[in-house]
């Protein structure tokens, strides 16, 4: 190598769990391809969900490699087969981690918020540190304005909605839709807050055109230095990719929506770990079956009969008359979402769910249950203009027990509207389809996020030079 042009090291560690490790081991892929040495550090187990697309990448010729931790004897791996939640603790990495940073130096980690003892150990390393969040600008900036101007201290109830004071857009928001670390200002996200102030700067799942407006403001007000390189699920270009993403999916479903007509099936998923109030799928399934329109529901692996019951007879008339397929498994979501059968999305707004419908152009019923989910719900409605909300009104922790219902009234008017597809719905389709455009050639060369990826290469690129440079 010579000192010109020294080969850029990144290393990148992904969380465990299902929403943030997937779109860091694409997110890795990404600066592989823009030519930045990409080690992707985790447990073995992890490792093997991910393996065969990284071994096609490295076939094409991409510098990107796993390094799989060895734990300590007797440590039980924090694996969780997608669905860790945000305090799914992985301290017992740390050791592994070190021994291994103590003998490769890369030119920056970049690692996700949700190891909270990482920060120190880069720190006390000497590693340059660039924190992923797992979501966007913009729920970063009403998440900041909350914390700031307290509006939800000014209202009279938990149902009374507040404006989030000081963004580009009339953004509101009531006491009940706020996470409680945000309602009570406990520690535990300050701690998250300060690693990433004192971080070099964030790489976002994003891309510019998406939220131009929270870009700026998260940038110049707010001061982050941040890389918007997304969306990162676009790095998946052939079916097979697509199809392993995650976890290896049942593409059965797939052959069902060919023989569907275009935009008439709704696809409803809330995410990697959907966790609710017991009888909620009750009301789903009514609502679905008094709609009368097609239906892709993934209910999740951990979906029990016995506590979410579906109404009696409902699979097998589903079934008889081709009118839905359930899901118990992993779906294959981007190949569904870009099918065109799939005319809406009814989703828990989770940030990658969310962005990949926007890369879809699907407009969605949104649906948000916990973490920044209530945040993303008016950007996708209020801001973007491609859905409608289904009415939910409660955050939930992943851990607590769920009581809020959405009754099925609530959600047969929200599948009614979306899939009748009536003049508002051709408009937000034909925004959502002008976005899936955007992102696509935001990471195009010379679109803006496939700028920002080289520009944080060549950051890092001309660090490394002055270090060789002067010897160090
Ligand atoms: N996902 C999938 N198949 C499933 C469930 C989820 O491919 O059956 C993927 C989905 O495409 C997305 C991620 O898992 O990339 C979920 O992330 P999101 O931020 O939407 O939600 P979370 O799981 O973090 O709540």
């Amino acid at each position: 190598m010579n000192s010109e042009a020294p080969q850029v090291e990144m290393y990148f560690f992904p969380y465990v769990g299902g929403g943030h490790q997937i779109p860091m081991i694409d997110i890795a892929r990404l600066f592989a391809s823009h030519g930045a040495k990409s080690t992707i550090i985790v447990t073995p187990t992890n490792a093997l969900q991910f393996q065969n697309s990284i071994l096609r990448d490295q076939n094409s010729g991409h510098p990107i490699s796993i390094h799989a931790l060895q734990l300590l004897d007797g440590a039980v791996s924090p694996d969780s087969d997608m669905s860790a939640t945000p305090s799914t603790d992985t301290t017992v990495l740390r050791e592994p981690l070190k021994l291994f940073l103590i003998e490769h130096k890369p030119d920056c980690i970049v690692f996700d918020m949700f190891h909270r003892w990482a920060a120190e150990l880069f720190d006390e390393l000497g590693i340059r540190r660039i924190v992923f969040n797992g979501s966007g600008c913009f729920p970063r900036c009403v998440k900041e304005n909350i914390r700031k101007y307290e509006p939800h201290e000014k209202v009279g109830s938990d149902y009374e909605p507040f404006l989030v004071p000081g963004l580009p857009d009339r953004i509101e928001l009531t006491r009940s839709q706020l996470p409680v670390f945000l309602r009570d200002k406990s520690g535990r996200s300050d701690r998250m807050a300060k690693d990433e102030e004192k971080s070099f700067g964030a790489v976002v799942n994003s891309f510019y055109e998406l939220e131009p407006a929270y870009a700026d403001y998260f940038r110049k007000e707010m001061g982050k230095k941040a890389w918007l390189v997304g969306p990162a699920s676009l790095c998946n270009k052939n079916t097979t990719d697509k199809a392993e993403r995650g976890k290896q999916a049942d593409q059965s479903c797939l052959r069902w929506l060919d023989e569907k007509e275009p935009n008439s099936v709704l696809y409803i998923s809330f995410g990697s770990k959907p966790s609710f109030a017991p009888g909620q799928f009750l009301e789903v399934a009514h609502a679905l079956e008094a709609s009368n329109y097609s239906f892709i529901w993934v209910v999740g692996k951990t979906f029990k009969d016995e506590e979410r019951c579906l109404p009696g007879g409902f699979e097998e008339r589903i079934k008889e008359s081709k009118k839905g397929v359930i899901i118990r498994g992993w779906a294959p979501q981007l190949l569904i979402l870009e099918h065109g059968a799939v005319g809406g999305f009814m989703t828990h707004c989770g940030w990658n769910s969310m962005l990949e419908g926007v890369c879809c152009g699907v407009p969605m019923i949104t649906w948000p249950l916990s973490a920044e989910q209530f945040s993303n719900e008016k950007l996708v409605t209020d801001v973007l203009g491609i859905g409608v909300q289904v009415g939910s009104m409660e955050w939930m922790s992943f851990s607590s027990e769920k009581k809020a219902l959405v009754v099925r009234e609530k959600v047969e008017v929200g599948v009614k509207r979306m899939m009748s597809g009536g003049d508002e719905i051709v408009e937000m389709r034909k925004r959502a389809k002008e976005l899936a455009e955007k992102a696509k050639k935001a990471v195009q060369v010379g679109g803006s996020s496939s700028i920002d990826a080289d520009a944080l290469i060549e950051e890092l690129k001309s660090s490394k030079k002055m270090r060789v440079d002067s010897g160090g």
